[in-house]
């Protein structure tokens, strides 16, 4: 009889999604193999579950009917049974949690205990639309599995490098004793991008460099030796750039207008801040670049527009703020995917000495850079959950090795 090989499960919970993933480690070396991967999307409406295999191709779909049967325990156990029976060599030993807010004091990956479920509770009111939904399976599963070890990592951690001078608001310093400060976020994919640019070119690992992670939630990250100097998002996600329902920084008298003219309230200004604005206000057709990029309505027009001009204004303020810029990185959905918001973006950079290779920006080669360009242009793909799988193996480690 072979012994089965250890596996770890990444799951990154949201409101009305369960994304996951399994990581084997490979045989003598540090690097992971991606074994399958999938989501339950629609959670609380219409449940869908589909998973892929490492190769892409669809492994199993499931549907379900009856809504009011699907509370997340269900649906977490379920994909917990379904990983398990499908993984017939391999062990899941433990779970790797993806969580947005680990706050000022927990500046790299823990392991879940119910310490650190009541830490993680107390900083509900700083994400109060996320941190809920990213605790809840830790609860479960601790409930359902105790045998399953499990870690817990922050999207804020890889900014816990960053001067306290970045970190500040110019607002009374009892509030920012509080923690009303910039925390950041996006910071697992920064993380994993830091690490693949440093492999790639270790001559760069003493450099300034701007990271700009543009998806359906932006932002960029100034990273200076491989440490976060800056970041263009804030207290919560909604600062920095315009994202695919997001607006992005907007001045705070705005919100002050809406409140006393428009009588807006909380719930309001929290739907129109988070879901109503960015691509999709703008352009009134869509959140989704592609369906912007592919449209002639002149309003999808000025939203991909003003998309560029604002990322550009940000590399150049964390150029600024770090004091230099020694390469610039594209990653995530539209950073990786579309040549022309690259091309626009560099086009507004070229006082800066940044300019694109048309061919390698449309071959989406890893180095775009033009010959002449001064500034070295990288497309990395992230991989957030693959940082998570090196996370929760490093901080068992070290838990079985301090024991
Ligand atoms: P993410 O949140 O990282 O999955 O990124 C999602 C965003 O990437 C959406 O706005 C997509 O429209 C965008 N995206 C994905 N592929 C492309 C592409 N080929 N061209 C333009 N945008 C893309």
């Amino acid at each position: 009889m072979t012994s089965k090989q250890a596996a770890y499960l990444v799951l990154n919970a949201g409101s009305s999604s369960l994304k996951f993933s399994a990581f084997r480690q490979q045989a003598a070396s540090a690097d992971l193999e991606t074994l399958l991967s999938g989501q339950i999307s629609g959670i609380g409406s219409s449940a869908h579950f589909a998973a892929k295999g490492a190769d892409r191709r669809l492994l199993a779909e499931h549907r379900w009917d009856d809504k009011d049967s699907l509370c997340r325990d269900t649906l977490l156990q379920y994909v917990l049974r379904w990983v398990r029976a499908t993984l017939v060599d391999d062990e899941i030993v433990a779970v790797g949690h993806r969580v947005v807010h680990g706050g000022l004091a927990l500046g790299q990956p823990m392991r879940v205990s119910p310490q650190l479920l009541d830490q993680l509770d107390s900083l509900v009111p700083l994400a109060p639309l996320h941190q809920p939904h990213n605790l809840a399976p830790m609860r479960i599963l601790a409930k359902n599995f105790p045998d399953l070890e499990q870690v817990a990592c922050f999207d804020t951690a890889f900014h816990s490098s960053q001067p306290a001078i970045a970190r500040s608001f110019a607002l009374p310093q009892a509030l920012t004793d509080e923690g009303v400060c910039s925390y950041g976020f996006h910071g697992l994919s920064y993380e994993y991008v830091t690490s693949q640019l440093l492999e790639n070119r270790p001559d760069l690992a003493e450099g300034h460099v701007v990271i700009c992670h543009l998806g359906n939630g932006s932002s960029l990250c100034a990273v200076k030796g491989g440490r976060s100097m800056d970041t263009s998002m804030g207290f919560s996600a909604l600062d920095g750039v315009p994202m695919g329902t997001r607006a992005g920084s907007v001045d705070p008298g705005v919100i002050l207008y809406l409140m006393r003219e428009k009588k807006m309230g909380l719930e309001e200004l929290e739907d129109l801040l988070y879901r109503q604005s960015g691509l999709l206000g703008v352009s009134g057709v869509s959140n989704d670049m592609q369906v912007l990029q592919a449209s002639d309505d002149p309003r999808a027009q000025k939203a991909v527009d003003l998309f560029c001009f604002r990322v550009a204004k940000e590399v150049a303020a964390l150029a600024a703020s770090m004091g230099g810029l020694d390469a610039l990185v594209f990653t995530a959905g539209i950073g990786e995917n579309s040549p022309e918001i690259r091309a626009l973006i560099a086009e507004r950079l070229e006082w800066l000495g940044v300019k694109v290779d048309a061919a390698a920006n449309r071959n989406r080669e890893y180095y775009i850079a033009a010959t002449d360009s001064k500034v070295p242009v990288f497309v990395i793909p992230t991989n957030e959950e693959m940082m998570i799988a090196k996370h929760t193996i490093n901080v068992l480690g070290q838990t079985i090795g301090h024991a």
